[in-house]
């Protein structure tokens, strides 16, 4: 049997960052990655937190086994969050699934998935949560630049090769914020020791990234556990900006109730810690706040900004808002318009609230009608997107520096165009001469101006010598 896989992944970055994992350990075990409908064993790494997701999940596998039929072999495997919550069920449904894993079973995946190649009969469930962060990263042999997984342009994923890299460090959270399955399906907060967390930063360095992401559920609560060994996110970040060579840090996520004064000076003391910060608000009304449990209030979240912003003017924020959650009046949407437009946020991400099962808010009322969701829900994108040009449109012809990520889908007059990121994450796509058409420019810095703001992107021009 030939050891092919391909992976589809749902969900955020701790998903995408999980599913590389995956690929780079099974690519050092001898495996090889192939579409899919040539690869033997086919993994899909799920996410429960919006709309429908085991519909999702049930569709997707429903689909691949008609595709499939009349094709001997096909093997699945369900990891993630709607694999911790349907677990073992998947086997009576879908037979060709022979592997369920939760996000602590992952690092025990590769061992399992050569089990069931050896084994036809098999069938295993890892869904067990660990008490403490599941260390993976020794598991991996080194492995040449060329084994690791191609940046997909059209899929937008962030996961860029080896110029960009995320690395986890921790697993979990605490929290048990009313509307969110994450504790339930990724299990109580696990800091890494922050001496792996340094190790792997360092080694991805040294294979060539320049940016490193710091990844967590809520990264400004590391430490606080057992596994950060008396080390908090403030003193991680120190460590971690210090390793030579890195040009650019960033993390994500953070909860306002979390960050300490530490962190906010640390954007001001850190060289190369990027001005840009992901502060979910979810909701902009103090009753909403305290019924969602995030334990904040909109002075708290409006203190962090100030100060923020009094360290690194330039900072650019963003932010996740939920809308119609359960009891949410027009006058508690109102005051969610009115702190988007107080903060002025680069961008965000906004949902329509939808129950998860087993979470508390399940139990709270009145929900909000589905169509006055969704009608609130447009008049804040609607919001944003306004504010969002014109926070682009302000930074027409200043320089920035631009991380070269991969060839934009953009072309003028045959002129070739990359995409990359300016230090607060904004989307830039540079005209370049023809010239340089065809040359490997990933990881490049470049000095841009900024010549077009786009509705969503900036459009920008190389300014003078060297790449
Ligand atoms: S902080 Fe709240 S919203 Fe974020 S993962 Fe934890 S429970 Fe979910």
């Amino acid at each position: 049997m030939d050891k092919t896989f391909h992976i589809v992944t749902f969900g955020c970055q701790m998903n995408v960052n999980d599913s590389d994992w995956l690929t780079r350990a099974l690519v050092c075990r001898g495996w090889r990655q192939a579409p899919e409908d040539e690869a033997w064993l086919f993994v899909l790494n799920t996410c429960s937190v919006r709309d429908k997701p085991e519909q999702k999940v049930y569709s997707e596998l429903g689909r691949l086994d008609m595709h499939r039929k009349g094709k001997p072999g096909l093997t699945a495997a369900v990891g993630g969050c709607v694999a911790q919550q349907i677990g073992a069920g998947f086997f009576e449904r879908f037979p060709f699934v022979r592997l369920v894993f939760g996000s602590d079973g992952i690092a025990q995946a590769p061992d399992a998935l050569d089990q069931l190649a050896e084994d036809p009969g098999a069938r295993l469930a890892l869904l067990d949560f660990e008490a403490s962060y599941p260390e993976r990263e020794a598991l991996l042999q080194p492995m040449p630049k060329a084994a690791l997984p191609a940046y997909d342009a059209d899929a937008g994923a962030p996961e860029a090769g080896p110029a960009q890299s995320f690395v986890n460090i921790m697993q979990g959270c605490d929290n048990f914020c009313a509307y969110c399955i994450v504790p339930y399906t990724r299990g109580r907060q696990k800091s890494r020791q922050p001496g792996a967390v340094l190790a792997e930063c360092r080694a991805r360095v040294e294979q060539g990234a320049r940016e490193i992401t710091l990844l967590g559920q809520n990264v400004n609560s590391f430490g606080l556990d057992a596994g950060g060994a008396g080390v908090g996110f403030a003193e991680l970040l120190r460590q971690v900006a210090a390793i030579p060579g890195l040009l650019r840090l960033r993390f994500t996520t953070s909860h306002p109730k979390d960050i300490d004064p530490a962190v906010v000076r640390a954007f001001g003391e850190l060289e190369n810690l990027c001005p840009a910060l992901h502060l979910p608000l979810q909701a902009g009304s103090d009753a909403v706040l305290l019924r969602m449990g995030r334990k904040y209030d909109r002075a708290r979240y409006l203190d962090i900004v100030q100060a923020l912003r009094a360290v690194r003017p330039d900072i650019a924020l963003t932010t996740d808002l939920i809308v119609g959650f359960p009891g949410e009046t027009e006058e508690d949407f109102a005051q969610t318009l009115e702190m988007m437009e107080r903060v002025a946020f680069e961008s965000s991400f906004s949902f329509r609230y939808s129950d998860r099962p087993g979470v508390a808010s399940l139990r709270m009322g009145p929900k909000v009608p589905e169509d006055v969701g969704q009608e609130r829900l447009l008049r804040l994108q609607s919001l944003q997107n306004g504010i969002t040009k014109e926070s682009l449109k302000a930074l027409e012809g200043r320089e920035a520096n631009v991380l070269l990520e991969a060839p934009s889908r953009r072309q003028d007059e045959g002129q070739p165009f990359w995409r990359g990121r300016d230090p607060g994450g904004r989307v830039v796509n540079v005209r370049l001469s023809s010239d340089v058409a065809g040359t490997q420019l990933g990881g490049r810095m470049l000095r841009v101006r900024v010549v077009e703001a786009k509705n969503h992107s900036l459009l920008g021009e190389k300014v003078g010598p060297p790449w």
